[in-house]
């Protein structure tokens, strides 16, 4: 035997049991984002190197250090989207769906950065991406808060933190910026590698350094708030105010800075003490400059992302049986016949708005049974020389392991009745008798 190939570091396969697991997020987060009015979009995963340069910026750990960049056969240099808001942005302003409208979207899929592999931290990881634009007041940042909120709930997690900071606009980052560095360089003997690192390049990155060694410094350093525009601080009170009216906990963390440069006034995370180190389970704020920046006509914008691998494990560790999608029946067959009427008896059954398991590939009885125990189904309808010659079925109930036996012809009744107690399958299975 050769050696068997193993899949790339820190990139994961989903298994069916992890599945259902995150379809049950999905599923809660798209019905939240409808509740909301947001439209779902779908975009490319490779995009344009220098796109996320110009967004994200040039001198942050994601550019610098985590793109996954290539050159294609003609020499472009592509990358392996990080994240999802520039590509959302990007693909905004091509398709000119941007300017004078208000548009509130969402996207899910797989996001690629070249970080360290740990618990919780991975190199494919997956995002669910909220985006708003056209909105400037802060009702907007609300909102895109109070959708975490009822996800969270819809999701049964309690405990989360929201942390909440505004990075004021552009100018007033910049005039705070110089006088941080001016405040580091007299501390400079005592910041670590990081930090020294990060003092000319991008020194509010120092601010959300995990290193105890740094806090005191980090404590020490002067307050971004001071040097909030009276705009950004009246924007930033009046969200205070939206949380606190609608009972949404909060704490100000004025360190808190977000590892991209495109961020205007609020910034937010969202934490957990129950994923040890990778605690964020979603952050986001707002972004007013960075359509403008990217070649479109000035659009006030603001969105999230949350992490699906973190949520789902959050989701793993509160415990609780999710029973995913499984048959409503397990078709077993025994002999040539039934073999031959089994496909087209399957068909008709799954007309009918049933999820049917056909036994392929033979087998015996106990084999079969086995099988159908194993398909979560929760009967098995056994289809034998005796049941075709009467046209019959035999039901074995594989729960309880009791068994009668029925008319075909009356075998979609049985079912739907002892199956379809699920509205929405019900639903469903109407639907598509009428
Ligand atoms: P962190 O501080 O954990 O590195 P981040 O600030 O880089 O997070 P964002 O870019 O804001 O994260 O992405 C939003 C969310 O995506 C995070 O809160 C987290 O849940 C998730 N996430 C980010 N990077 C990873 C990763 N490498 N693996 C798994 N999930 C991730
Ligand atoms: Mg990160």
């Amino acid at each position: 035997m050769s050696k068997a190939i193993q899949a790339v570091r820190g990139m994961n396969d989903l298994l069916p049991e992890v599945v259902e697991r995150w379809q049950r997020i999905e599923a809660g987060a798209r019905d939240v984002l409808h509740a909301y009015g947001y439209r779902e979009i779908r975009l490319p995963i490779l995009e344009k190197s220098e796109l996320f340069a110009r967004s994200i910026g040039s001198q942050t750990d994601i550019v610098e250090k985590e793109m996954y960049s290539f050159e294609d056969r003609h020499g472009e240099n592509l990358t392996l989207r990080p994240e999802g808001t520039a590509g959302c942005v990007r693909a905004g302003i091509e398709n000119g769906f941007l300017h004078n409208q208000i548009q509130r979207l969402w996207y899910a899929g797989p996001m690629f950065r070249h970080e360290r592999p740990q618990k919780g931290r991975y190199r494919q990881f997956h995002q669910i991406g909220v985006e708003a634009f056209g909105i400037e007041s802060a009702d907007l940042d609300a909102e895109l808060i109070f959708m975490c909120v009822r996800l969270w709930r819809a999701l049964g997690f309690d405990g989360l933190t929201l942390q909440l900071n505004s990075l004021g606009t552009l100018e007033c980052r910049a005039a705070y910026r110089r006088e941080l560095v001016h405040y580091l360089e007299t501390q400079r003997g005592k910041l670590d590698e990081d930090s020294l690192r990060r003092l000319d390049r991008n020194p509010l990155r120092i601010l959300d350094s995990k290193n105890p060694a740094m806090q005191e410094i980090i404590a020490a350093a002067p307050d971004l708030f001071e040097h909030l525009d009276d705009a950004s601080r009246a924007h930033f009170e009046r969200l205070g105010d939206y949380l606190r009216q609608a009972g949404v906990a909060f704490t100000v963390n004025p360190r808190l800075v977000r590892g991209l440069d495109y961020y205007t006034r609020t910034v937010f995370e969202w934490t957990t003490d129950r994923l040890g180190a990778q605690s964020a389970v979603g952050a986001g704020g707002r972004y007013d400059g960075l359509v403008e920046q990217l070649g479109g006509r000035p659009t006030p914008a603001a969105g999230f992302a949350i992490g699906l691998e973190r949520l789902a494990e959050l989701l793993a560790l509160q415990g609780g049986s999710h029973q995913g999608v499984r048959p409503h029946g397990y078709l077993v067959l025994l002999g040539e016949e039934a073999e031959r009427q089994g496909l087209s008896l399957a068909e008709r059954l799954r007309d009918a708005g049933l999820r049917i398991e056909c036994n392929g590939g033979g087998g015996g009885l106990k084999t079969q049974l086995k099988r159908a125990d194993r398909s979560g189904a929760r009967h098995a309808l056994l289809l034998g020389e005796d049941e075709v010659r009467n046209a019959s079925i035999t039901i074995k109930d594989l729960r309880d392991g009791a068994q009668r036996s029925i008319a075909q012809n009356e075998l979609i009744d049985f079912l739907l009745g002892s199956n379809l107690k699920n509205k929405e399958d019900k639903a469903t299975a109407d639907e598509r008798r009428r």
